[in-house]
């Protein structure tokens, strides 16, 4: 049975201190409570290890937003999955949009973080998505399974089995547009036949593909209780205790 997830994105948001403070908030809000999906939280690197430290990992998973492509070494500035995953951290966020855009990731090096991640026992939360030119040129489909094969039909079944996939139309990210509960669904069910083709039907059925872009409080419902939408991964909304709480709620 695959598992509904609520992810939050940080991004580069909140100072440690503030970070520190949101995480203890949502632990707060969660005592006592058993919600219908597992929560994690995805933090910048330099708060890794204060906020696993802080809160109850099994309760609240915590996620890297990035790892480096190379194992160790000369890589000023660059975090290995072998750090992250020696924090406590469990998950890393890979392939996001703005690591796309701004940084220049290609599906060459997120094959290679993908990779590293899972060899150092980490979860990666992987992120696909068109942009609003190839929505219209009639082209997501296309552009979404390219994603996937270039950079994770590579794994074994069993590795690929152990990924959670995030699908993000680009021009949703940020900008208050959400894609609808039908154009979400109908990417999501292509996203599972394109695993189910590939490793067949009962890997496909157990992957869980999460949602992300200005996905809240009031769209969350909608968007969840599409059969193949198994969660979000929430940028914006995951900065509030209350905002992100509805999400979580609305499963
Ligand atoms: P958003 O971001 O919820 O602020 O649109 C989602 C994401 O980029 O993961």
């Amino acid at each position: 049975m695959r598992k509904n997830i609520v992810a939050g994105n940080w991004k580069m948001n909140k100072t440690l201190q503030e970070g520190l403070e949101l995480a203890k908030g949502i632990e707060a809000a969660l005592a006592g409570k058993t919600p219908n999906c597992d929560v994690i939280i995805g933090t910048p690197f330099i708060h890794l290890a204060s906020v696993v430290d802080a809160i109850d990992t099994n309760k609240i998973g915590v996620a890297a937003e990035n790892c480096a492509d190379k194992a160790s070494g000369a890589y000023t500035g660059e975090v290995s999955a072998q750090m992250v995953a020696s924090t406590g951290a469990k998950y890393v966020i890979l392939g996001h949009s703005e690591r796309r855009a701004y940084y220049h990731e290609t599906p060459e090096i997120l094959k290679e973080k993908t990779i590293l991640a899972l060899a150092n026992g980490l979860t990666p939360i992987f992120c696909i998505g068109e942009v609003l030119e190839e929505r219209e040129a009639g082209k997501h489909f296309d552009v979404v399974k390219a994603q996937i094969e270039e950079s994770l039909f590579n794994l074994s079944a069993e590795d690929f089995g152990k990924i959670i996939l995030a699908y993000e139309p680009v021009w949703a990210i940020g900008t208050g547009k959400t894609a609808t509960a039908e154009q979400a669904q109908e990417m999501h069910a292509f996203i599972r036949k394109t695993i189910a083709d590939k490793y067949g039907n009962e890997v496909a059925e157990n992957c869980s593909i999460l949602y992300g872009g200005s996905c809240k409080p009031s769209n969350a419902k909608e968007l969840f209780a599409n059969k193949d939408v198994d969660g979000g991964l929430i940028g914006g909304a995951a900065l509030e205790v209350d905002s992100f709480m509805g999400i979580i709620n609305a499963f």
